[in-house]
């Protein structure tokens, strides 16, 4: 597989902010004057750091409740799980599946395919560049959905708040979720991507 040469090859790096293309030496951009270098520093680090805190986040999140039921009195926590098995035995199948992708699906499926692609871009002899840039892309496309399960805490409340018969607050673990997105895509952030294009030419010179 042949690769071309990367802008760094050739003595250039892109400014992050306005991306002007000037020489790998400039320290700041000329035009937004923004800190200039070829890969983000620390990436990976960065990236791992992060991704071990959303893991554990991802605990409390999980397994205190997410929403507090309070009704004629009584009082009903329940969590992410605990809510979806509830919504599936009502027969609300859809909304049901909604919340298991948005909750579970997408940000476990978020974590791993970053803790891979940091695996990757550290092991340049065993990951294949192409099939990271994919993963990368899908990433990003799914991050877009990150914040689907806050907002359908945020709906359901609005929902079910019926008055003084029954209430609904949300938990705790809806704080560790929006904490677990919000760190996710920091870390899906500072993880550069170029890194994997780096192992490709690496591989192309041995
Ligand atoms: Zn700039």
């Amino acid at each position: 597989m042949s690769s071309g040469q990367s802008a760094r090859a050739r003595g250039l790096a892109g400014c992050h902010s306005c991306l002007l293309v000037m020489s790998i030496d400039t320290e700041h951009c000329p035009r937004c004057h923004a800190r200039v270098h070829s890969r983000t520093p620390n990436s990976l680090q960065r990236t791992v750091a992060l991704i071990v805190v959303a893991c554990i986040l991802y605990l409390p999140a999980n397994l205190l409740p997410i929403t507090n039921t309070v009704y004629l009195g009584s009082y009903a926590p329940s969590t992410i799980i605990g809510g979806v098995i509830t919504l599936w035995q009502m027969g609300s199948y859809p909304i049901a599946l909604v919340i298991l992708i948005a909750s579970v699906l997408v940000p476990v499926g978020k974590l791993v395919v970053l803790s891979y692609l940091c695996w990757a871009a550290s092991r340049p002899q065993l990951a294949n560049p192409r099939q990271c840039a994919r993963l990368y892309r899908l990433t990003e496309f799914i991050g877009r959905w990150s914040m689907i399960d806050v907002f359908v805490v945020a709906i359901l409340v609005a929902l079910i708040k019926l008055g003084n018969i029954i209430s609904f607050y949300p938990g705790f673990a809806a704080l560790s979720f929006a904490a677990v997105v919000i760190i996710t895509m920091i870390a899906a952030e500072q993880f550069d991507p170029r890194l994997i294009w780096d192992n490709l030419e690496s591989n192309d010179h041995d």
